[in-house]
């Protein structure tokens, strides 16, 4: 007995001695089991956003009505004392702003999200017939594993300007009794030896993923292209457009695919494009749930996904434009760079999350595991952290005292193990203004595939996390 007892006291010592020093992972399932109550509810009104939002474009206008309901104004109707402004950029870029009485020079609470996601575009001409179909000519956009895009039901979404000028909006497949468009793939019977050893970029090329659009031969048979024809009449009756409108036109295919929940407990959402729909989501929910001194400001950027390139995305002068525009109203003496440099910020965007199966890609003890928590990273980036903005470590101390307070579960990894790969968001380009800036988000399962996946409770600690932030003082 008096032997057990001190080999007890003697496993005691240890276990606090390991309390003290460790670093000890815990499931935020654990961490927040009070609030995952308030976990579903969030991931339920999540779901309704995700499922009926999906170009840049439609989840503009969704902020927009959602701003309008909150009393925010758009900056063209604003006034020196209006105090919820909101701006948009060629319908594809908005910002939301919560301004106080406090001089703007003392800085803002930024949240900066990307709103473009993973899809396939559709070229300037993007009708041909081979037969027996009539094709939809395609071009990726943004980061895609090829092969993963093949036999998923698309849905086409967008806008086309007939030769009048007149904007004409196009949504074709996600009603159950509309038709999709498909990229089909080789049935694995004729795959052949050649074909199994074909690396996983090979499997398809980039030209080859075009879609089948058409089938049945229009009637008039003195028509040489009969089943384009089909097209263009279906096209025509219902939208009033003609080959050449596609020219002028921005229209993708995106995943006709719902989002639904994953494994039998409930505890992930599966669906298309949770980057980065699911931060700027979460970022628009805690900029009007949270009850704050500071001004906060709430970004939705375009064209991350390609290099944030482009008049509507994170390069583009729109929010410094948008910040002069607030100073000169209010005639306050500063400037939007020095409003911008006095600003904390979080570039809220997805991570990976750890997957069991690809273990070898990840470091071990840096990496975010889905179910524990939102993911702060300090610099992302590939070899050698290029393109990664590298926070302070003083911020980083900040943003810790702000998630320790309140009691939000947070991890910290890399994307992926050194010189693995990597990949980039908005962060480096609004730390140009020299204001802190650090990424922090959700960790994502098969990030930019069909059907990405997220933990529950790693969206409900996101939005812990962003609502903390603007509230912090
Ligand atoms: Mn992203
Ligand atoms: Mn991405």
């Amino acid at each position: 007995m008096a032997k057990d007892k001190k080999i007890n006291e003697q496993k005691n010592e240890k276990s606090k001695l390991e309390k003290e020093l460790f670093y000890e992972q815990k499931s935020a399932w654990d961490e927040l089991h009070e609030e995952k109550k308030q976990a579903d509810k969030l991931s339920k009104e999540y779901r309704e956003f995700l499922d009926n939002y999906k170009t840049e474009r439609e989840i503009v206008e969704y902020a927009q009505k959602i701003a309008k309901k909150n009393g925010f104004v758009d900056i063209k109707d604003a006034t020196p004392s209006t105090k919820k402004i909101y701006a948009t950029n060629h319908s594809k870029n908005i910002v939301l702003i919560e301004l106080t009485n406090s001089p703007l020079e003392e800085g803002m609470r930024i949240i900066g999200t990307h709103i473009d996601s993973l899809r396939l575009d559709l070229k300037m001409s993007p009708v041909y017939e081979t037969n027996p179909f009539l094709m939809i000519n395609l071009h990726y956009y943004g980061g895609i594993k090829k092969y993963h895009w093949l036999n998923t039901p698309l849905a086409m979404h967008g806008v086309v300007f007939n030769n009048k000028g007149e904007k004409i909006e196009i949504t074709i497949g996600e009603k159950e009794d509309e038709p999709v468009f498909v990229i089909s793939d080789l049935l694995p019977h004729l795959e052949g030896s050649e074909g199994r050893e074909k690396l996983a970029r090979d499997i398809i090329k980039g030209e080859e993923l075009d879609a089948i659009g058409a089938t049945i031969p229009i009637e008039d048979k003195k028509i040489k292209e009969r089943i384009k024809a089909t097209f263009l009449k279906i096209m025509n009756d219902k939208y009033k457009i003609t080959e050449r409108d596609f020219a002028s036109a921005e229209l993708s295919l995106y995943p006709a695919v719902k989002s639904r929940e994953v494994g039998i407990d409930r505890g992930m959402i599966g669906a298309p494009a949770h980057d980065d729909r699911i931060c700027s989501y979460l970022g628009l929910e805690a900029l009007l749930k949270s009850d704050s001194k500071k001004a906060k400001l709430l970004l939705w950027v375009d064209k991350e996904e390609i290099g944030s390139k482009g008049n509507t995305s994170m390069e583009s002068t729109f929010l410094e434009n948008t910040i002069e525009k607030i100073i000169a109203l209010r005639k306050e003496k500063t400037t939007a760079k020095e409003v911008l440099q006095n600003s904390k910020a979080i570039s809220g965007d997805v991570t990976s999350g750890f997957d069991p199966k690809f273990a070898d890609k990840m470091d071990p003890t840096n990496m975010n595991k889905p179910g524990y928590g939102v993911a702060v990273e300090k610099y992302t980036g590939a070899g050698g952290k290029s393109y990664g903005s590298d926070a302070n470590a003083e911020y980083i101390s900040w943003i810790r005292m702000m998630l320790q307070d309140a009691k939000i579960p947070w991890q910290h990894g890399e994307l992926g193990k050194v010189d693995q790969g990597g990949g980039g968001t908005i962060a480096y380009i609004l730390a140009k203004y020299n204001m802190n800036i650090v990424d922090m988000g959700t960790p994502v399962l098969a990030m930019h595939s069909p059907f990405e996946i997220v933990s529950k409770i790693d969206l409900y600690a996101t939005y812990k996390a962003y609502k903390a932030f603007y509230e912090r003082k």
